[in-house]
This record gives structure tokens, C-alpha cells and sequence, in this order.
């Protein structure tokens, strides 16, 4: 049973792989066809123009535009797989360095997020509830006087109501 799925689903990615070679071919093809037909129609309307005269081949430049396209589409279609792996290959660099420059940024935000969040204990150093006035690990006070404004404050990096560094 397991085997005849294996066996089924090789035989799936084999179409799909002749499926994609296909529509490679087909689709360079098409586009190549298209780009020709779109530059003599383009170049005899041009000539054609000059010479004051009807282009008589213009009708290869309003084939030969979308069957480019056409065939544009089929390769990137078909060309999928090469180029996300290109483009992969080419965008990972760039994160990691962006990511290595700004991770450390990162961290100190979430760091100082997390902190704003929690009711850091002065006393112990543990987390307790934003609005807890008294440390649930310890029992002591969360407020403490700023040196500054003299105003009981959340402790902290620095005072609330004054931005004076309160432990130095
Ligand atoms: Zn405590
Ligand atoms: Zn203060």
C-alpha cells in the first residue's frame, strides 16, 4: 500500500518535472518566437514609416507582443523553482546581516518591553502585577522615593515623574 504511494506519487513528480520541462521549452520558444515577430514588425513599421509607406508586417509586432508575454509567463512558470531558489539564495545573505545588526536592538526592546510590563521588586527582583503596590515574593515595598522630585514612584531605571536615575 505504502509502496504503490511511493510509487504513485515518483510517477506524479515525473509528470510534474516533464510537465515543467515542457512548459520551459515551449515557453522559451514562445518568447523567442514573440520577441522576433515583435522586432521585425517594429523594425518594418519603422522603415515602413520613413519611406512613407503602409508597414506591411505590422501585424508581427500585435502578434509578436503577446506571445512574448505569453511566453514570459510560461517561464517564469516553468522556471519557478530556479528562480525563488535564486532569489532565496540572494535574500538571505542580506537578512542575516540586517538581522545580526538589528537583533541586539530587538532584544533591548524586548527586554524593555517585557520590564514595562512587569513590576520588577527592588528587593528581590522579581515580577509582580503592574498595579501591585507590594512585592507578592517578598512583601516589600514596589514604590520607592525618588532622590530627585522626592515623589514615590514605580521602581525603575529611572523616576516617573521626573526622569532622574533612581539607582545611582
Ligand atoms: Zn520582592
Ligand atoms: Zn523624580
Amino acid at each position: 500500500m505504502d509502496e504503490q504511494n511511493q510509487k504513485q506519487r515518483a510517477e506524479l513528480k515525473k509528470q510534474h518535472e516533464r510537465t515543467k520541462r515542457t512548459l520551459k521549452i515551449v515557453g522559451v520558444l514562445i518568447a523567442v518566437a514573440g520577441l522576433g515577430l515583435a522586432v521585425i514588425g517594429l523594425v518594418d513599421m519603422v522603415s515602413s514609416a520613413s519611406a512613407g509607406e503602409m508597414p506591411s508586417l505590422f501585424w508581427g509586432l500585435i502578434a509578436g507582443i503577446p506571445m512574448l508575454g505569453v511566453g514570459g509567463m510560461l517561464c517564469l512558470t516553468g522556471f519557478r523553482k530556479e528562480i525563488s531558489r535564486y532569489l532565496k539564495n540572494e535574500s538571505v545573505p542580506v537578512i542575516n546581516e540586517t538581522g545580526r545588526e538589528i537583533a541586539p536592538a530587538i532584544g533591548a526592546m524586548a527586554t524593555a518591553a517585557k520590564n514595562a510590563g512587569e513590576n520588577i521588586c527592588p528587593h528581590c527582583g522579581k515580577p509582580n502585577d503592574e498595579e501591585a503596590k507590594f512585592c507578592r515574593h517578598c512583601g516589600g515595598e514596589l514604590s520607592v522615593i525618588c532622590p530627585n522630585c522626592g515623589e514615590k514612584v514605580k521602581d525603575g531605571e529611572f523616576c516617573d515623574k521626573c526622569g532622574t536615575p533612581l539607582h545611582r
